[in-house]
């Protein structure tokens, strides 16, 4: 147990897939040699195979009862997607190419698949889900480390890599079911999100909540009675865990999507029994938790299309910027 918590909630319904939460990381965290393909945050489309790709088929995690943990499998470099050169030197400088391409044959990239939709238009569907550590309450990562170089912190619940410790003996990488250790190729040692500790330390939230234009990450502390972490998942039930079944208890918690309605044979739009995103696929996403989270969303929005108060979306939809962020002494930065 660590004196507090901290949590994110990630509205899945207004993230647009830009990928500014990405970028920011990469460029605050992992410029490096050896962190090329590290991305502490990404953003995958979904239903899609993600980043790393297939990484739901890795395994890891703990077993049913919670007593111990489930064999995981490394994801392969090639699954983290290459970097992909383009001709700068002869467009810029050689004068010997005049548009810029790329030098080898299309890879593949984080998320190549952007965009990609499922099923049959004109009710295909897809929708973006930002990914990083969930700071778990039940870390695997941190159970399978055999030098303990990884650790939660007492005071916030970050669960950090000591760098000094890591062997790179990589049962890290293996045993988080979310995949999201990364191993440095160059320095031998694993690397994982930080939760901008340096930031939040000084009241700044993280760079990928604070770069996002679509507002949609809420950053506190779980035990922050009535902050919108509070209210988004433990009093309105609205925001869920990633895989709840993957047994770490996840602190990142996800507003399940809501896409438009389908259109039925007649062009119309045929009404919320029959989503758009199958409650099949979501199900496996979210859990069971997640039929109920629908049907308050439903709820809410409704009350709000009819001009009446709800305080569920005026707080999803964050006008102020800062009403996303509990942190102490947060700063205008
Ligand atoms: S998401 Fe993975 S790396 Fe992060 S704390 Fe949980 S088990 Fe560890
Ligand atoms: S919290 Fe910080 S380190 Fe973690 S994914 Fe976001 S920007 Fe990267």
């Amino acid at each position: 147990m660590t004196d507090k918590q901290v949590a994110m909630v990630i509205d899945l319904n207004k993230c647009i897939g830009c990928q500014a939460c990405t970028a920011a990381c990469k460029s605050l965290w992992t410029d490096e040699p050896g962190q090329e393909h590290m991305l502490w945050n990404n953003v995958e489309t979904k239903p899609g195979p993600g980043y790393p790709r297939y990484w739901e088929d890795n395994g890891g995690g703990w077993n049913e009862e919670r007593t111990a943990l489930k064999p995981g499998k490394l994801a392969p470099r090639e699954d983290f997607g290459g970097e992909q050169p383009l001709n700068f030197e002869e467009v810029y400088f050689e004068g010997t190419a005049d548009r810029l391409q790329q030098k080898e044959p299309m890879g593949k990239g984080a998320n190549w698949d952007e965009d990609t939709s499922t099923g049959d238009y004109p009710n295909n569907y897809h929708f973006y889900l930002p990914r990083l550590c969930n700071h778990c309450t039940k870390p695997a990562c941190l159970e399978a480390c055999p030098v303990r170089a990884i650790y939660k912190r007492e005071e916030d619940g970050i669960v950090l890599v000591d760098q000094d410790k890591c062997q790179g003996f990589r049962e890290c990488n293996k045993a988080c079911p979310y995949d999201k250790v990364y191993f440095n190729y160059v320095q031998g040692k694993s690397q994982k999100c930080i939760f901008c500790f340096p930031r939040m330390e000084e009241g700044v939230a993280p760079a990928c909540a604070r770069q996002c234009p679509g507002r949609l990450r809420f950053v506190g502390f779980l035990e922050d009675a009535d902050g919108p972490i509070d209210k988004l998942v433990n009093q309105w039930k609205v925001a869920l865990p990633l895989h709840p079944e993957f047994g770490t208890e996840p602190n990142v918690f996800y507003v399940p999507p809501m896409l438009p309605p389908k259109f039925d044979e007649d062009g119309n739009f045929a009404g919320d029994d029959d989503p758009r995103v199958p409650m099949e696929y979501l199900e496996s996403l979210f859990g069971p938790a997640v039929h109920q989270s629908l049907i308050t969303m439903h709820e809410e929005m409704e009350k709000k299309q009819e001009g009446k108060a709800s305080e569920l979306m005026d707080l999803l939809i964050a006008k102020e910027w800062k009403s996303l962020f509990n942190i102490p002494d947060v700063r205008v930065a």
